[in-house]
């Protein structure tokens, strides 16, 4: 299920604007034959688990639909069991029915470098399971889904739109543009004071991710969860709206107006402004 969901916006992303290699991490482990091994993997002779390849026990979790391919180079991510920051807060809400704390979105996962200003490696993902099922159950209690929506699925959806949304830290920070650019050559410009991007970045990937999905049901079920959690939430994790009602948006805009950012020198133009600029220069291109 979790290949299901990174791939859903990982693939979605390299089809559609060429972002990323799936295949990046091929190379590092099986030299440089990489056609031979992806042929292998379109046959089921070799299986990705999300950690490991192997040729053995390749049972359901390695089948795929004829023609699914996986993204292969994931960043490493982390299903905690740990308490998250913040955990003794977030369990008052939800048992007392009060408002989240702000940050929530980055409070059930989180998307942390290796070490600190770590910019020229990518990070990795932690997702806090505790939290995401109480706050799921909040959800599921406080908003109508109809009679057919159970709390599990609520909460499985919590967790989709968590996972997309530290996905998204990840995309702006890491997976190579069409120009094979990333967001680390110039660490001060990927700096996390600038939140209002940062975050506004990381909800647009979310809504790409629900707003491509192809059942209308489950999409509409999707953004209900996804407007519930931005209930009281600071307006950084509201920044994505801006972007995309805006009457030029286009995702193809949205994708090289982030180009346009990597390579800026004037850290002064690396703004939600200046993206919006940008996205406006691609509109009906
Ligand atoms: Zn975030």
């Amino acid at each position: 299920m979790i290949n299901r969901i990174t791939d859903h916006l990982l693939m979605s992303l390299h089809n559609e604007f060429g972002w990323g290699d799936p295949y990046d991490e091929l190379d590092k482990m099986f030299g440089g034959d990489r056609e031979t091994i992806i042929k292998m993997i379109d046959s089921g002779m070799l299986g990705y688990n999300g950690e490991q390849f192997g040729t053995d026990n390749l049972g359901s979790e390695w089948q795929r639909a004829a023609g699914y391919r996986e993204y292969i180079a994931i960043p490493k991510i982390d299903f905690s069991e740990s308490n998250c920051e913040n955990y003794t807060e977030i369990i008052e809400a939800c048992e007392n029915d009060k408002p989240l704390p702000g940050k929530i979105f980055d409070l059930l996962g989180e998307y942390r470098l290796k070490e600190k200003d770590a910019y020229d490696q990518q990070g990795e993902i932690i997702i806090y399971n505790r939290c995401i099922r109480q706050v799921g159950k909040k959800i599921y209690k406080e908003t109508s889904f109809g009679s057919e929506v159970t709390e599990d699925t609520i909460i499985n959806y919590l967790y989709d739109i968590v996972l997309w949304h530290e996905l998204g830290h990840w995309v702006t920070h890491w997976m190579t543009d069409s120009n094979l650019h990333r967001w680390n050559n110039q660490p001060k410009l990927f700096d996390e004071a600038n939140t209002e991007l940062l975050e506004g970045l990381a909800q647009c990937f979310t809504y790409y991710a629900m707003n491509h999905l192809k059942d209308d049901k489950e999409k509409e079920c999707y953004m209900k969860v996804f407007e519930s959690l931005l209930k009281d939430q600071p307006d950084c994790y509201h920044k994505h709206k801006e972007i995309i009602q805006c009457k030029v948006f286009t995702w193809k805009g949205l994708m090289k107006g982030i180009e346009n950012l990597r390579t800026e020198n004037d850290i002064n133009k690396v703004s939600l402004e200046d993206l919006k600029k940008t996205i406006s220069k691609y509109w009906q291109i």
